[in-house]
């Protein structure tokens, strides 16, 4: 299974694709007649699509040899409206930042995978929360989940029910007097439970009470200044989200 997470046209028929995989990681491909009529490509790979791929490695050359391309996931949904399309760009680009070639990913696919599912197909007011489920998930699967629970500088406990200032350069919550200089906001006790919970509930109990908006605004702002630190850069995706939390300084 792959999930297709960019497409250059390439001459006047082909393409160069990359997939991202569960077992091989990011795959640079050439998608020769890509546009030519005929079973093997569907008229062309479309980004966020998912479905199974025929490659051929080729040791000398830079891309492998996309043979066939089979769409397995019913996406199309993401395709209705802009909400839905932004959503599956900015877990499409997460994957592209996140994934390494030949680096097995299976956490970081699956994650995205069930996130694409329902920007498809969820309704409208839940996108903003799968939105910010998966860049948790994702956060967490390449080894950048923020400190909730303890203070990330000091390690000690952090007070219950007070509020508590988000880090970026410490990797999470810090006592007041812990706060290493730059980027932070302050969380009340509400949102940091909130935030707790979507990145520690399975996933069958968030689909059973999905987050309440002062938990998908608390991480949509924790995120913000979150991922453009840890990327190093700012992803253009984040810009087109639906559901942006107002930048509040502390
Ligand atoms: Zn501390």
């Amino acid at each position: 299974m792959a999930i297709v997470v960019r497409v250059r046209p390439f001459g006047e028929t082909s393409q160069v694709v990359h997939l991202a995989t569960p077992d091989h990681g990011l795959i640079a491909a050439l998608v020769k007649g890509a546009h030519r009529p005929g079973p093997e490509f569907q008229g062309g790979l479309a980004l966020a699509t998912a479905g199974t791929a025929q490659l051929v490695r080729r040791p000398r050359a830079e891309l492998e040899l996309l043979r066939r391309y089979r769409i397995e996931e019913d996406l199309r949904g993401l395709r209705d409206d802009l909400p839905r399309f932004y959503g599956a760009c900015h877990v499409v680009s997460l994957l592209r930042l996140w994934m390494q070639p030949h680096l097995p990913a299976p956490a970081l696919f699956a994650a995205a995978l069930t996130a694409l599912r329902a920007q498809a197909a969820a309704p409208c007011s839940d996108l903003a929360g799968w939105t910010v489920w998966f860049e948790a998930r994702a956060l967490a699967a390449t080894g950048h989940r923020p400190s909730l629970e303890v203070c990330s500088a000091c390690g000690r406990a952090l007070s219950g029910d007070g509020r508590a200032r988000f880090s970026a350069p410490a990797g999470g919550l810090v006592h007041d007097a812990c706060a290493p200089p730059g980027p932070a906001i302050l969380l009340t006790a509400a949102e940091r439970a909130g935030l707790l919970r979507l990145y520690t509930a399975r996933l069958p109990e968030l689909k059973r009470e999905p987050p309440d908006d002062t938990a998908v605004k608390a991480a949509r702002a924790v995120h913000d200044l979150f991922l453009p630190h840890v990327l190093e850069r700012r992803p253009a995706s984040l810009d087109r989200l639906p559901g942006r939390a107002e930048k509040r300084i502390p």
